[in-house]
């Protein structure tokens, strides 16, 4: 995609960007507006939407790559440890596949932040859905 999209933009080098790593598959650069200090971004250099898009092909250097960065993230910072993720539609600001990797300290404010947890109403309910998955990766193998 070109012009439409500023990740693009950035992997193409018209726009700035604090740039941290590239290859031939991607580039990381440092997030405007960081949960802390070190915040990283890692994008495949082809517009992709959502993880579920990017080619197989990727997926293992895309890996390899956040694995590098999230050691280097930790060692620079001084991080105790790492928190990755990818917002796929949902709450995804930017439409051009991302992995955040930010460091984390233990009791640095992120504790809770996202997702308040649930609970199955039963056994029937947790069974109902974990053979519902189940059924769906069977059929998306074959
Ligand atoms: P998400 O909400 O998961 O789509 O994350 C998008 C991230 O991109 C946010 O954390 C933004 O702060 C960051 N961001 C947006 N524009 C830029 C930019 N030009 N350079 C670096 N980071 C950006
Ligand atoms: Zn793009």
């Amino acid at each position: 995609m070109n012009g439409a999209c500023i990740f693009c933009d950035i992997a193409a080098r018209a726009v700035e960007a604090g740039l941290v790593y590239e290859d031939a598959d991607s580039i990381a650069f440092l997030d405007t507006h960081p949960l802390f200090p070190g915040h990283v971004l890692l994008c495949p250099r082809e517009h992709y939407v959502t993880l579920l898009e990017l080619p197989t092909r990727l997926t293992g250097p895309m890996f390899a790559t956040t694995q590098l960065l999230a050691r280097a993230v930790e060692n620079a910072l001084d991080a105790e440890g790492t928190f990755i993720a990818i917002n796929n539609r949902v709450s995804q600001t930017v439409p051009h596949l991302h992995i955040h990797i930010v460091p984390r300290r233990r009791r640095d404010g992120l504790k809770g932040f996202f997702w308040p947890r649930q609970h199955y109403t039963d056994d029937a309910a947790r069974e109902a859905v974990r053979d519902a998955i189940e059924r769906e990766v069977q059929k998306l193998k074959t």
